[in-house]
């Protein structure tokens, strides 16, 4: 059992820490500080508030730092002094810990653009990460006509059709032949494109920029082809790096993340490190929610005592884009290595899919469009489970015959064992047994479970398994 416990960070995953900590009992002192000014908040959900589909109290996290737990906003940690066990906060304060734990994050990048100085980025520029962001882009939005994305990533592309949504005329810039190029190939970027088009939002591929002028007026980006773009806003979405600025200057191994064991202990036993910022064996810099959250539960499962064996494997990750109007999927490598590969395309609907499977396993997919298959496809990639003799029925989601299509589609059909929440990991069974509990709504379901909670794309699904179990009680059906 650990003393006192200090985590620097309050984000999702020192903001999860704490509620996980303060949910096992225990005499423990937990002191939480982070650097932005408010509360912990959903940051996955900042791409659906710049769309304007929801509202800043919205982006409000489930989570509720508990008492006991003193939680300090506007204190960034400025320095760790590990033989003291302290860590130093602006205004000189010393937090003694008894253990430390990292929850620092990631930053966004800002490229290096002739013109652009990263300390201070100029008026109707902005980087994408924070609520502060944010707030910052939509600010010029609001009296802009047009904008620029520069980068086409996940990201960027959120960005762009959020801004999109609010009446801009949004160009993508992206230095690759193609979008998304860690996650798409060739057809797939070059569908998304297409589909992007029709909501409002043009590409310009295959060329870096290269330097920008902005002034109250007006952004103009130059590009290494000897054009140049001018908009009223530029946004630059050119990735995140892991915030190890701290414990590198503490002297911890840091590589492309703060390394740590499947404990997340660092080389220093008294500090871990969870989240955006930690480097885990087997895990480059995840930069997912979902890793964040299983770190921070196996940290306090270590440090209240509760499993001392509790250890963090790494999961397979799912990619989806969260953009009105898009359905993309994409997981593992589905571009190389042994195998079959079944590929659909029909790029006048949007639609594409591109499957690999190596010895009766999904090893990658892109799903693009309308793939009634999706659902199906994310639980067997997610499971490793054997995929369907016929292969009509994951690329189309039909098969000949009277197999049934999709399994996943139906939640009668759907194992316990499948994930309906990523960013939770909450499978069906577990929701299945909350409402033999005694939950009856989606809303009680989620509180019980926190399915939902992430990036809310299983809200549907959620909502599906309670209107097939309320249907199941009114006419007896045993489950
Ligand atoms: C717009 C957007 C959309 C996203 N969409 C998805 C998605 O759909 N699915 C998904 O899984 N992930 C998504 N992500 C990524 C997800 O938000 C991150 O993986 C997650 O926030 C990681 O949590 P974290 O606590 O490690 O980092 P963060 O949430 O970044 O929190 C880190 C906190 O630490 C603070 N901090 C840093 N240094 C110090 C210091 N020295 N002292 C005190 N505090 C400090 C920072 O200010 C910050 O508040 C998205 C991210 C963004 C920006």
């Amino acid at each position: 059992m650990t003393g006192h416990i200090v985590i620097v960070g309050y984000g999702m995953a020192g903001a999860r820490l704490a509620t996980e900590l303060h949910a096992r009992n225990g005499d423990r002192k937990v002191t939480v500080l982070g650097a932005e000014p408010h509360r912990a908040y959903n940051r996955i959900m900042l791409s659906t508030l710049l769309a304007g589909k929801i509202d800043e109290p919205d982006v409000e996290l489930a989570e509720v730092a508990g008492q006991g737990t003193d939680v300090r906003t506007g204190a960034p940690v400025t320095a760790i002094d590990r033989a003291a066990r302290t860590v130093r906060t602006p205004d000189g304060d010393l937090v003694d810990y008894d253990h430390l734990v990292l929850a620092t994050g990631s930053r966004a990048v800002v490229p290096p653009l002739a013109g652009l100085d990263p300390a201070a980025l100029p008026p109707r520029v902005a980087v994408f990460r924070t609520l502060a962001d944010c707030r910052r882009i939509l600010a010029t939005a609001r009296s802009a006509r047009t904008a620029l994305v520069l980068g086409g990533g996940l990201l960027g592309l959120e960005a762009a059709r959020g801004l999109a949504a609010r009446g801009l005329a949004v160009t993508v810039v992206h230095p690759h032949p193609y979008l998304m190029e860690r996650q798409l190939d060739p057809a797939a970027g070059a569908v998304l494109a297409g589909t992007l088009a029709g909501l409002g939002v043009a590409s310009r591929l295959g060329v870096p920029a290269t330097g920008l002028a902005a002034d109250p007026d007006g952004v103009r980006l130059d590009l290494a082809d000897g054009t140049a773009l001018h908009a009223d806003l530029l946004v630059l979405s050119c990735g995140v790096r892991p915030d190890t600025d701290l414990a590198a200057a503490a002297g911890l191994a840091v590589d492309r993340g703060v390394l740590v064991d499947d404990r997340l202990r660092t080389d220093d036993e008294a500090i871990s490190a969870i989240g955006d910022c930690a480097r885990p064996p087997g895990q480059g810099p995840a930069g997912l929610v979902a890793p964040a959250w299983a770190q921070a539960r196996v940290v306090a499962r270590l440090l209240t005592g509760e499993d001392p064996t509790a250890r963090y494997r790494p999961r397979p990750v799912v990619t989806r884009l969260k953009a009105a109007g898009i359905d993309l999927a994409a997981m593992g490598d589905p571009t190389g290595g042994p195998g079959e590969e079944l590929t659909f395309s029909d790029p006048a609907r949007g639609t594409y899919a591109r499957l690999r499977i190596h010895q009766d396993r999904l090893t990658g997919a892109i799903l693009l469009g309308d793939n009634p298959s999706v659902g199906t496809v994310v639980q067997l990639f997610d499971r490793g489970a054997p995929v369907p003799g016929d292969r009509r029925a994951l690329l189309l989601g039909r098969s000949l015959g009277n197999a049934p299509a999709a399994p996943a589609a139906s939640p009668a059909l759907m194992p316990d064992a499948a994930t309906v929440c990523q960013c939770n990991d909450v499978d069906k069974g577990t929701l299945v047994r909350c409402w033999r509990e005694g939950a009856r709504t989606v809303d009680e379901m989620v509180a019980a479970t926190r399915a939902g909670t992430g990036c809310g794309g299983c809200r549907q699904a959620v909502g599906g398994i309670a209107d097939w179990l309320s249907e199941a009680d009114s006419v007896g059906t045993p489950r």
